[in-house]
């Protein structure tokens, strides 16, 4: 493996640096300079463990307004977290992405800055701290019009001949991979950015589409060395802790993150119930922000592959008095609430009321990060710290891990196998190192040209 860092000499060549995802699985945010353009591809938050939440943001590593345009994959907030802050901070050209993607970000947004209002307004008021919101309503309705939508299979042209184009990347609803072509050195020349690539075999979403040909792959590697569960492996688990909970006569706590995860597990809850393999129980969501996602995935039956049972005969929670009713009634009924690693969200104050019952059962149903609350959930110890004391931990502590929208090693290396031969560099981003190791060692042997694992900050010359 060789790389060559950022000397700060300047060269013909073009280059990416990484500014985030870089040997760890969030803040997705990597900067191509190609045939005389700088294109952001995606611009996420650091949004796992509670390192970064109690400094004030850092400033860019570089100018927003020196960036021609953004490609942004999906409206996770590990790929799009920062990018009503670079608008803010002078950001203002296009944000190339897919439609539903636009109105999944819309959603995010416009939440997320409401929030941050109230959370400044709130503090105003009662002569706290000073909280200056990351960015507000009127940033993210900027961020909005800057978006021009690319359907899958189409591209857009920036200036000096530069091609974008979006492929369906089968991870969540309207998710994309980028293709990005230009001319530099009398050399026609392209990347295929995968941003997170879905998984294949589950009748969800339809699987990922074929990567473009490419010389340059930026490739995701979440679950490098990794092997999903099976469905029916899926569906065994989940049926033991749903029975487990009717014979207990507890609770199954499910923390989900609001776009795609609280979906997809919602429509295999259903699809399972109805199907006799695990027994029927209440369904309550408490996710408002999900719900409403929900309802651009139930109106856009064209991102999937099988018809969706996300509606009926399920509990969308709106109100706190409503949560606290579905947690505090007796009996057993299954609880699926916002905070997927349980850094934050809905989701703790159900566990509050029941991590000490042990009739319940915390099903985790997401990777959890080195250093969440969900890693820490998932050590044998019988207590656990959290919401500032700490608590016995009495809870059943299970995890079914094929719940997850990101391909497996075996799908990494079907996808990349048209182009073996044909690549020249591949780097792996968005995985922890020992995962991203595991992948570049498969890669290596497999005629991909040079496999890179980049260090948060390196620029990689693109030979
Ligand atoms: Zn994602």
């Amino acid at each position: 493996m060789t790389d060559q860092t950022k000397t700060g000499k300047s060269s013909n060549n073009p280059r990416i640096t990484f500014f985030g995802a870089a040997r760890m699985v969030t803040g997705s945010m990597h900067l191509l300079e190609a045939g005389g353009q700088r294109i952001l591809l995606d611009c996420g938050s650091v949004a796992t463990g509670k390192m970064n939440q109690d400094k004030p943001p850092e400033p860019f590593p570089f100018d927003p307004q020196s960036v021609d345009a953004v490609v942004l994959t999906h409206s996770h907030h590990d790929h799009c977290g920062r990018l009503a802050t670079l608008v803010r901070d002078g950001f203002d050209g296009p944000i190339f992405t897919h439609p539903i993607n636009i109105e999944l970000l819309g959603l995010l947004l416009r939440d997320s800055a409401r929030i941050q209002e109230q959370e400044a307004s709130t503090s105003r008021r009662r002569g706290g701290p000073v909280v200056v919101p990351r960015f507000d309503t009127a940033d993210a309705e900027l961020t909005l019009d800057l978006c021009e939508p690319i359907e899958y299979g189409q591209k857009a042209s920036l200036s000096d001949g530069i091609e974008v184009g979006l492929r369906d990347a089968g991870h969540i609803l309207g998710s994309a991979m980028a293709h990005i072509a230009w001319r530099q050195n009398d050399r026609d020349r392209s990347l295929t950015f995968t941003g997170d690539l879905g998984r294949s075999g589950v009748d969800f979403h339809p699987p990922p589409a074929a990567l473009p040909a490419c010389d340059y792959l930026l490739c995701e590697s979440t679950y490098g060395g990794e092997y999903h569960d099976s469905v029916e492996v899926m569906a065994r688990k989940t049926g033991q802790a749903i029975r487990r909970a009717v014979r207990e006569g507890g609770k199954v706590l499910i923390p989900a993150f609001s776009l795609g995860r609280t979906q997809i597990v919602v429509h295999f809850l259903q699809t399972w119930m109805r199907e006799g393999i695990v027994p029927p129980l209440d369904i309550h969501v408490d996710s408002p922000l999900g719900h409403r996602f929900a309802k651009v995935y139930d109106r856009s039956p064209e991102g999937f592959s099988v018809p969706l049972r996300i509606f009926d005969d399920i509990d969308w929670l709106e109100t706190r008095d409503g949560a606290m009713d579905a947690s505090l009634s007796p009996g057993s009924r299954i609880i699926i609430a916002s905070g997927g690693m349980l850094e934050g969200g809905r989701i703790l104050q159900h566990l509050k009321h029941h991590v000490d019952d042990p009739r319940c059962t915390l099903l985790l149903v997401s990777f959890q990060a080195p250093g969440t609350l969900g890693e820490q959930a998932l050590q044998e110890d019988d207590s656990i710290r959290f919401a500032g004391k700490r608590w016995n931990k009495w809870i059943a502590v299970e995890q079914v891990r094929g719940f997850s929208g990101h391909a497996d090693h075996g799908d990494f290396l079907n996808a990349t196998a048209p182009l073996e031969g044909k690549t020249t560099q591949v780097m792996l981003v968005h995985g922890e190192e020992e995962r991203a190791e595991k992948l570049a060692a498969a890669f290596s042997t497999r005629g991909l040209g040079t496999i890179t694992i980049p260090n948060l900050g390196q620029t990689v010359e693109l030979v």
